[in-house]
């Protein structure tokens, strides 16, 4: 399901009940008290880029490691949960495998068949022999849109259809059809005026003819040329990535027949009956959801005019290409000089045992995080992050109660929505059932394959069905954290869970800054430029008043302004709309996350340490974990395709709004991120 997955992070600290006096006397991850002040570039002055000042002597020593597109605060986590996901793996190979649980068979399984390079290579082609042979033999579009209807190959389509909850009524399931199927991270890539650009594109094509090369075929260069000529005419119609956020704009509810009507040239039975999905439910027909509507009938047209030997060519391609990691090494190098060298600078591959335990946690990551958990969570933590959580909330309750710009009403109702936030913390309730997977230690293409399908069936089965809100979107092992709307919910995966994002032995300011900073963004996400739109049940109901949407707006506008002037890269500027809804969250996350430090200081000033005032320390604790290092490739990427902003404009564009920044550093005007007051945004 598509819902709204927002990367990164969350846990905090509020209040005398959560007090770090129980903690032992051991010290803290990060230099003495939980910043690394050796890091701090005193040349730099904190008005003039807060980013550097907090991380510049860092940045002039840290190397990016040659198989990873940056280095920073929150990649030594990944990589920690890596090396602790490998570990698990291991502990299963050193057991006797009839000790194993059957689940437990199927991790040892599938983490073996991958890792055994020597029988994939062995093998050659053979695995995927008859389904290229299939995709040869595709006579007619009804057949090929069959091909990209079908769960189990992994092939990409100008339309894709997804199972999740309905955007007006989040209790039920509803299918959605998406616009989809470039080969390249964002439409921009197609014709976007940039040399860097313009290089990948060239590389984009020369990958293509090698792939078409590699599985046998003729004339590679005019096949790839004619499949990126097909692609870049998709791209042309395709919204933008700011308007596909928009939640009112596509939310476009039709019967099948009206899909049909909409966008005639496409074969939609052959894809829906290819996902076994019906036109009608049980109470009639079935009401789908149409994204990005206007685009349709334009995709369908190309779908239409596009020869059959390009359309065959374009699935065999990304057959192959979504593959590549299951087949022998040279087709898994080929996609890795491409999508790891060509687009985001990597010079080496992750060791493929790394790669292995991504792939179990992708496969089966509620398994492994059974695994995860029992090994490297405590119920004990679970315990204590949940009511941290819960005081970052109580921190946003005072803040409403008080807002200038919220008149009675909406205010009521704000309440309402953040007394109704459901918080998830470590690992969800019930375990996912892997029962019905077939894993086979010989068969790794077999394998995913089946994975695909047996994913997709688990939607399937129960579309019209009610929604399972106990349900994550991400699993315990994964290092992020995430906000859903639909469900009115935030939630906060095992992994992210520690230190250096919150550390008991540091001091509170730093945790407020780093891991409540975090917490507070996850949180105000409900209420940011699209989370706003949904009510307390999630459904998309608008609950504002006019006054206030407009005041909001006002807010939000000026934002836009000033994340669009940052420019990370020469020529490259942030797209102030696409990153809109985490730029908000940022500032919000910052602003209650201070509210919430000083309200658990009761009253009492804040202890200097290390020559810092505590004030002082929440930003700087802001702005390390922010930390990172970035290739360049892979920050252009960022820029143009990622709805966050990059680090440095995370920690620069929330600071300069708050008035306590600038008391805390004695920011003046002629500083090159002075604000005047009255142009620093405040939502909370
Ligand atoms: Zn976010």
């Amino acid at each position: 399901m598509r819902g709204y997955v927002i990367p990164i992070l969350g846990l905090a600290l509020w209040g005398s009940a959560i007090s770090f006096a129980n903690a032992q006397p051991s010290p803290p991850q990060f230099g003495s008290w939980g910043v690394d002040t050796a890091a701090i570039d005193d040349s730099v002055r904190p008005g003039d880029n807060f980013f550097l000042y907090v991380n510049g002597k860092w940045l002039k020593t840290a190397v990016i490691p040659s198989d990873r597109s940056l280095i920073g605060t929150l990649q030594s986590l990944r990589i920690l949960s890596e090396q602790r996901m490998n570990e698990l793996a291991a502990s299963l190979d050193a057991k006797p495998y009839d000790q194993l649980s059957g689940e437990e068979k199927k991790l040892r399984d599938l983490y073996d068949a991958f890792l055994d390079q020597r029988q994939i290579n062995a093998r050659g082609l053979g695995p995927i022999k008859k389904t290229l042979n299939y995709i040869a033999g595709l006579k007619t579009r009804r057949e090929v849109a069959t091909a990209m209807g079908r769960p189990d190959l992994g092939i990409p389509s100008p339309f894709s259809d997804a199972i999740g909850s309905d955007v007006k009524d989040s209790s039920k399931y509803q299918v959605t059809f998406f616009q989809g199927g470039l080969g390249l991270p964002d439409r921009e890539y197609y014709f976007k005026d940039d040399p860097g650009l313009a290089k990948m594109r060239d590389a984009y094509k020369a990958h293509l003819a090698r792939v078409f090369s590699m599985i046998g075929l003729s004339s590679p260069e005019k096949r790839a040329a004619a499949v990126y000529d097909l692609e870049h005419q998709m791209a042309e119609v395709e919204w933008p990535r700011e308007e596909d956020r928009d939640a009112d704009k596509t939310y476009n509810p039709m019967t099948f027949n009206e899909l049909k009507a909409l966008a005639p040239e496409f074969p939609w039975t052959a894809l829906i009956a290819a996902g076994g999905i019906t036109p009608n439910s049980p109470a009639g027909p079935r009401i789908m959801i149409v994204a990005e509507k206007s685009a349709f009938p334009k995709l369908a047209k190309i779908f239409a005019r596009t020869p059959l030997h390009v359309w065959r060519d374009y699935v065999a391609v990304h057959y192959v290409d979504s593959n590549a990691a299951y087949l022998p090494e040279a087709f898994d190098k080929e996609n890795f000089a491409f999508y790891g060298t060509a687009l985001q600078g990597n010079a080496a591959q992750l060791p493929r045992p790394t790669r292995d335990a991504h792939l179990l946690n992708d496969l089966m990551g509620d398994a492994l995080g059974k695994l995860y958990v029992a090994r490297y969570f405590p119920s004990s933590a679970k315990a204590k992050a949940k009511e941290l959580v819960n005081n970052l909330l109580k921190a946003y309750d005072a803040d409403i109660r008080t807002l200038a710009w919220m008149t009675p009403a909406t205010r009521e109702k704000a309440l309402y929505k953040l007394h109704h936030f459901t918080v998830k913390i470590g690992y969800p309730d019930h375990w996912r059932d892997y029962s019905k997977l077939v894993i086979k230690r010989n068969d790794l293409i077999g394998d995913v394959r089946r994975w695909r399908q047996f994913d997709w069936d688990r939607n399937l089965v129960r579309i019209d069905q009610p929604v399972d809100k106990s349900e994550w979107n991400e699993t315990p092992p994964t290092v992020d954290a995430y906000d859903n709307f639909l469900w009115n919910e935030i939630a906060f995966p095992a992994a992210i869970l520690q230190p250096p994002l919150f550390d008991p032995q540091s001091d509170n300011a730093v945790n407020y800054g780093g891991i409540g900073a975090v917490i507070g963004h996850e949180i105000s996400h409900g209420f940011d430029d699209q989370g706003s739109k949904y009510d307390a049940t999630g459904a998309l109901n608008n609950w504002w008043t006019p006054a206030d949407r407009a005041a909001f707006e006002t807010r939000v506008k000026a934002l836009g302004e000033q994340y669009d002037s940052y420019e990370p890269l020469p020529g490259l500027h942030i797209n102030g709309a696409n990153t809109m809804g985490e730029n908000i969250a940022d500032n919000a996350g910052l602003a209650i996350a201070l509210k919430a430090y000083h309200i658990a200081l009761n009253g009492k000033p804040a202890p200097v340490i290390g020559g810092f005032t505590g004030d002082q320390r929440f930003y700087l604790a802001f702005g390390q974990i922010w930390r990172a290092k970035v290739r360049d490739q892979a920050l252009r990427q960022q820029v143009i395709s990622s709805e966050h902003s990059p680090q440095q404009f995370r920690v620069i564009g929330a600071t300069r709004n708050q008035d306590e920044w600038y008391a805390a550093f004695g920011v003046k005007p002629g500083d090159k991120y002075y604000l005047p007051p009255e142009q620093r945004v405040h939502f909370w």
